[in-house]
């Protein structure tokens, strides 16, 4: 498949009980291209109808799914990862689309994707109980974990495929049904996921998409007394206004927020290699990844040197359609969000900051913000503060170690992190006093299927991915039996 082939976009459609729905005349909202602007299709949006069939189809589905055995769901799940892979073009290519990433990026997005669909398919056929040894002999103590039961999740914008395939993965390799409400501003990667499972034989209500208002659709679904868990890759503030109605209604969750990764340059680190690393990773998906390298601080000592050797190599994107030939950094997913790079800019150089390269949008369609580096950027201006989620890179600079693990500490995110030194003792030092729930230490090596992905303080609860993915899909059942 070439990626430059013109073809027609995703059909768009909600999928409950097993049938897609939604190209009629009902109520929805045109899906843009962030590259050039244009409208590249139409999305519906579901009743109140729609969701409540959706939640009967799930619960009735529940009663079938919870019994069919790990082994069989499984094959599903591996079914889907083949067809992933045999579809990965025709994918990535919608994904470019209406996401904005390069099609090199959507590709390894759909790749990676199906990885995950498999790992989830063989660690589910390892969700084990255990034997307490009884104190009488004619008792026999069994403790088992059984599907929670319906489950509600809301997957984000930026990894369209891979976030919202990693929550139907866990949730069904676990024994659950699940409603999903994928991010509407990219929908083609959902679209293309239910077609997909479907395909695979998954029975119908085990899976239902839907669209819609996303704060209406959350309100209804979170309340229905048939829900039991709910799964949430997004924004803090919405992340807490969900987790706040879950509890009310006293139901599990899973929370994926927002970071602001520090990233901590000694000045014993090898810094033409750690300049180009995070170069490439700033770059990924136009800095719109929760655990992007966010802001960073750079021991005074190679301050000059980190910061030259990082501008170079983060200038260099080449900015444009994600499916033009050449092009490594897309525009922004949304128009909004160009307004507030350059708030951020402005705010930090009004704080005393410098622009080094980048720092204004640029004036053609299309949500484009160039690769935007900040030298001396205070602790407490906005970018500092605040998840830039796009292509900005603030730099500041620091002493000593404690100094700087105590500046990176001091905001409420928690999520990704990295350190950059040639020192076991500074890297051990470091990586057990972040507050962080993942650290990187001389490389990438995060957002693996089999290695725990989750964040502490207000950057979420939980974790999807490692043997923990299933932690809350599950409930823990004590039996106690009197065998005699
Ligand atoms: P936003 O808070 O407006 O929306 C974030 C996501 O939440 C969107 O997908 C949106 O559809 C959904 N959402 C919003 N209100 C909701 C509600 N009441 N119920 C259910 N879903 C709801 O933020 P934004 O401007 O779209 O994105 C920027 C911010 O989003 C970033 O600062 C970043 O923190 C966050 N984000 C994080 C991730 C992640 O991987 N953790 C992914 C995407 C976005």
């Amino acid at each position: 498949m070439n990626a430059h082939q013109p073809a027609p976009y995703a059909a768009l459609s909600m999928y409950i009980d097993g049938q897609f729905i939604g190209n009629d005349s009902r109520q929805g909202e045109p899906v843009f291209n962030p590259a050039d602007d244009t409208i590249l299709g139409q999305l519906p949006h579901a009743t109140k109808e729609d969701m409540d069939r959706a939640l009967d189809a799930a619960a009735r589905a529940f009663d079938q799914w919870r019994w069919t055995s790990p082994l069989e769901r499984s094959r599903i799940l591996r079914r889907v990862a083949e067809l992933i892979r045999e579809r990965a073009d025709i994918i990535a290519r919608d994904l470019t689309r209406d996401q904005g990433k390069p099609f090199v990026e959507a590709r390894h997005e759909v790749y990676s994707a199906a990885d995950h669909a498999e790992w989830h398919a063989e660690e589910g056929r390892r969700i084990y109980g255990r034997v307490v040894p009884p104190r009488t002999p004619s008792v026999r103590q069994t403790v088992v974990r059984q599907p929670v039961g319906v489950c509600v999740a809301f997957a984000p914008w930026n990894f369209p495929f891979n976030q919202t395939l990693r929550k139907i993965s866990a949730a069904l390799a676990a024994g659950c049904t699940l409603i999903i409400k994928p991010a509407e501003d990219a929908p083609s990667a959902a679209v293309a996921l239910a077609r997909l499972f479907h395909e695979a034989g998954l029975p119908p209500g085990c899976l239902n998409v839907v669209w819609g208002v996303p704060a209406e659709i959350s309100n209804y679904l979170i309340r229905s007394p048939i829900v039991r868990k709910i799964s949430f890759t997004g924004s803090i503030p919405v992340g807490k206004q969900l987790a706040s109605l879950a509890g009310a209604h006293m139901k599990r969750v899973t929370m994926e927020l927002g970071g602001h990764s520090p990233v901590l340059v000694f000045d014993d680190a090898d810094i033409p290699r750690a300049a180009a690393l995070l170069a490439r990773l700033k770059a990924l998906n136009a800095g719109q990844v929760c655990m992007a390298p966010s802001r960073f601080y750079v021991h005074e000592a190679v301050r000059d040197e980190f910061t030259d050797a990082f501008t170079k190599a983060f200038s260099s994107q080449a900015l444009g359609d994600g499916l033009d030939a050449g092009t490594t950094m897309g525009p922004l997913a949304h128009k909004r969000r160009v307004g507030v790079m350059e708030q951020l800019v402005a705010d930090a150089c009004s704080r005393g900051a410098s622009v080094v390269t980048g720092g204004k949008s640029l004036s053609r369609p299309g949500n484009f913000f160039p690769p935007t580096v900040l030298i001396d950027a205070v602790d407490d201006s906005r970018v500092m503060q605040e998840e830039p989620f796009g292509p900005i890179a603030p730099i500041t600079s620091f002493r000593e170690v404690d100094e700087v693990v105590t500046r990176a500490n001091a905001l409420p995110y928690g999520l990704a992190s990295y350190v950059f030194t040639r020192s076991l003792k500074t890297s051990h030092y470091a990586s057990t006093r972040l507050e962080a729930g993942m650290v990187n230490v001389n490389h990438f090596g995060i957002a693996l299927p089999e290695t725990p992905l989750g964040g502490i303080k207000d950057s979420g609860v939980g974790s999807e991915g490692g043997s923990e993915t299933f932690d809350a899909y599950v409930t823990t059942k004590f039996i106690s039996e009197e065998t005699a």
